[in-house]
């Protein structure tokens, strides 16, 4: 009895996919396709993401929840693509994206979150490591032509880079932290943006995000209402969000 109620609950709480496909992107990234009848009614903005269930969700959540945005949603295949970076622990989230394969079954929550791109906007600048580029790549489809786009994305070495519309800086820490990363910021610095402030979408690290957050703020004079920010983890905390 118990049981039942319980898994009604998750059954409300969670749609149920499996993963269909399963490619290496970059020497670190891996995208994961999840199919299955239930995907094909979702609803989402890109830049949005979703909460994987890992592990046993039998016990109501006895499992791990983990955050992973949508790079691609396609309602009328009845999937969605995410793309997990391995940041070499062996943490439930980056576990999953590593052994994912197809047949695995997977529970997630409905597409969610407000880290979507600005309308009207004068210009728009994205910053962020590899984790952050996933969203980004959705925001940049999303955008309409002619949207100006500036910005720097920050992987850890050439071959790390995601894809991505939009003329982007790309730049290397090259083994060093992504935490607090002064490369990322320098790249934000190096920017030539026009005189007046547009939108930035900052994500990632936590610590980067503040010190590039603080770079428009306090050097480029922009108000902190233009910064949207998502941290999406940080040494020491587990499953950020
Ligand atoms: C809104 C949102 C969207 C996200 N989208 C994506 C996405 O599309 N792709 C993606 O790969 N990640 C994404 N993330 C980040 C991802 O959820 C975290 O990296 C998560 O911590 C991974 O879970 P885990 O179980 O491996 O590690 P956890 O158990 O959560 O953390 C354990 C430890 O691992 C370390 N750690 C976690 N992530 C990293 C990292 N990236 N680099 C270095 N060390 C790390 C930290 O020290 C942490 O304390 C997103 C997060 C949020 C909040």
């Amino acid at each position: 009895m118990k049981q039942t109620v319980a898994r009604r609950l998750l059954n409300r709480m969670f749609v149920a996919g499996e993963v269909v496909e399963v490619e290496q992107v970059t020497s670190r990234m891996r995208r994961v396709r999840i199919g299955g009848e239930a995907l094909a009614g979702l609803t989402w903005t890109p830049g949005q993401h979703v909460r994987l269930l890992i592990g046993d969700g039998g016990g109501l959540l006895g499992g791990a929840l983990r955050t992973y945005s949508i790079w691609q949603y396609d309602p009328t295949w009845e999937s969605m693509d995410l793309i997990g970076y391995d940041h070499g622990g062996d943490s439930p989230g980056t576990s999953w994206i590593r052994k994912a394969k197809p047949g695995m079954e997977i529970a997630f929550t409905r597409p969610d979150g407000g880290f979507v791109v600005k309308e009207e906007a004068p210009y728009h600048v994205f910053a962020g490591e590899e984790t952050a580029s996933v969203a980004f790549g959705a925001m940049l489809r999303a955008l309409p032509d002619g949207e100006r786009v500036f910005g720097a994305v920050e992987a850890d070495g050439p071959g790390d880079h995601l894809d991505l519309a939009g003329d982007l800086v790309r730049v290397c820490r090259g083994g060093a932290s992504a935490a607090g990363s002064k490369v990322l910021v320098d790249a934000v610095r190096a920017l030539d943006l026009p005189d007046e402030p547009g939108v930035a979408y900052l994500a990632g690290e936590a610590r980067t995000i503040q010190a590039v957050r603080a770079h428009l703020v306090n050097e480029r004079g922009w108000q902190r209402r233009d910064v949207r920010t998502k941290p999406f983890w940080t040494p020491g905390r587990k499953g950020l969000d």
